[in-house]
């Protein structure tokens, strides 16, 4: 196997595809629908499992979702990880930080949208680093489900850029990101996160949520209303210098339920069809009962619809053994 940034063999093991210290907020925490893996597609939630949690029925600690093996050289691996320690120490674990406050340059928008942007730290790997994550997640992903998230010309694009900064001339890769509009945004007041997903759904923008970071990744020119909307905080690698990374709670939230709507309907969708290739009920009829069971959850609970659905799939799956 090919290295996917470079020309090597691909050499290295354990690659992490997010960065730990974006997803540690995500993985290993209490079962919570939104927080952990999910194929809505498949109706498959792959739980991480921690240690401490009642659930996790195996001895084993499960591996991280989020490492490879043989998917880039060793070279590429140890440039990404100092990228990605000195990301973690320069912004990830200060910007909430109100005695790193120095740290940063702070700018709030007559919509009182809170931006920052690292005194630090140099910008462009800032890029680097969010660009290096969208293309390993992208590629990852393709090959493990045939699901690339984004088009194959605008991820060799990101890969240039990616092998010419790092093996290249560093000003002229930037070039092969000309036509793409980032906007970053992670939450001051809350660690939390979102997912770790995207789907093919989200086209323009693409928008990409790991765990911390919710990216919105708009190709060719902003059209008037995005270009209203987001104007003030789109970052254009030729054209800021300056990163801008929105850290309003409100803001991101409004990109997390994007992402939690879309995977809500999606996931009832498909587990009332799973449902009706179990029982040979028509859709509607599951569907009465999916919506009963339901109920029978708190509203506010975020694992209603998954608990419903274990339910129906155990009795239904009993029946037939
Ligand atoms: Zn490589």
């Amino acid at each position: 196997m090919k290295c996917i940034i470079c020309p090597n063999d691909a050499n290295a093991t354990g690659s992490h595809i997010v960065p730990a210290s974006l997803i540690q907020n995500c993985v290993g925490k209490h079962y919570k629908e939104e927080s952990y893996s999910i194929d809505a597609k498949d109706v498959k939630i792959d739980v991480y499992f921690g240690r401490d949690n009642l659930k996790n029925k195996s001895p084993e600690i499960k591996e991280s979702h989020y490492k490879e093996d043989h998917i880039l050289c060793q070279d590429c691996e140890d440039n990404l990880a100092k990228i990605e320690s000195e990301f973690s120490t320069n912004f990830l674990q200060k910007f909430r930080e109100e005695k790193f406050k120095q740290n940063f340059s702070t700018n709030t928008t007559v919509y009182g949208v809170e931006i920052v942007t690292p005194r630090n730290f140099d910008n462009k790997k800032v890029y680097f680093y969010l660009y290096s994550i969208i293309y390993r997640f992208c590629i990852n992903s393709g090959r493990k489900t045939g699901e690339f998230f984004m088009e194959a010309d605008d991820l060799e694009n990101i890969r240039m850029y990616i092998e010419g900064y790092l093996y290249g001339e560093k000003l002229t890769s930037e070039e092969h990101l000309k036509d793409f509009n980032l906007i970053i945004t992670f939450d001051k007041a809350n660690k939390n996160g979102s997912f770790v997903s995207s789907a093919n759904q989200f086209t323009n923008p693409y928008i990409f949520y790991f765990c911390e970071p919710i990216l919105l990744l708009f190709k060719g020119k902003l059209s008037t209303e995005a270009r209203h909307i987001f104007g003030d905080y789109v970052n254009h690698i030729l054209e800021d210098q300056n990163i801008k990374i929105v850290i309003n709670s409100e803001f991101y939230d409004a990109y997390r339920n994007v992402m939690a709507k879309y995977l809500a309907e999606t996931f009832i969708t498909n587990a009332i069809n799973n449902l009706s290739n179990l029982n040979g009920k028509s859709y509607d009829e599951n569907f009465v009962e999916f919506n009963l069971e339901m109920k029978k959850f708190d509203k506010d609970d975020s694992e209603q619809s998954i608990k419903a659905y274990n339910l129906l799939f155990l009795k239904y799956s009993t029946n037939i053994g």
